[in-house]
């Protein structure tokens, strides 16, 4: 398998409707390091809990207009440390590996099937960072975060 994606940098997948940008563990150590902030701090600025019935995951904060609260015109204001999720796009398992899912997704992403073309170790290997950032997860009645 192959698939070829290259960014226009249009800013379409980080803004226009609602969405999750969902954050593990490691993706709020980066960011808070990048920021110089501590963990507790970065998640309350920026991100959201969504709850899940007996537990939290954190997603990063939207504005009134949906854009992603790191999106500025420059574009992603903490880009060397965006979250996996971003980091993977559009290399995410049920997207990339198949095709409906992939024709479909045209319509969001101007960068699909355009550009550098990915081999198959490449795209196994993004696969594997996006199923293994697992999103950090709160159990309710935990006061704390970190
Ligand atoms: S929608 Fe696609 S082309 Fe546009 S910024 Fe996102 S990944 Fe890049
Ligand atoms: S963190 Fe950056 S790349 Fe990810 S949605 Fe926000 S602005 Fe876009």
């Amino acid at each position: 398998m192959t698939r070829r994606f290259s960014c226009k940098m249009c800013s379409h997948c980080c803004s226009g409707e609602p969405g999750f940008v969902f954050l593990s563990e490691s993706d709020i150590e980066r960011a808070s390091d990048e920021l110089g902030l501590c963990k507790d701090e970065f998640l309350s600025l920026y991100a959201r809990r969504i709850d899940y019935g007996t537990y939290y995951l954190y997603s990063l904060k939207e504005r009134d207009d949906y854009s992603c609260i790191f999106l500025s015109k420059k574009g992603c204001e903490i880009y060397q440390s965006r979250p996996v999720q971003c980091m993977t796009y559009p290399f995410w398992p049920g997207l990339c590996d198949s095709d409906q899912a992939w024709n479909e997704e045209k319509r969001n992403c101007p960068g699909l099937d355009s550009g550098k073309e990915y081999d198959e170790k490449e795209i196994l290997h993004l696969m594997e960072e996006s199923r293994k950032n697992v999103p950090y997860r709160l159990e309710k009645g935990d006061d704390f975060a970190f």
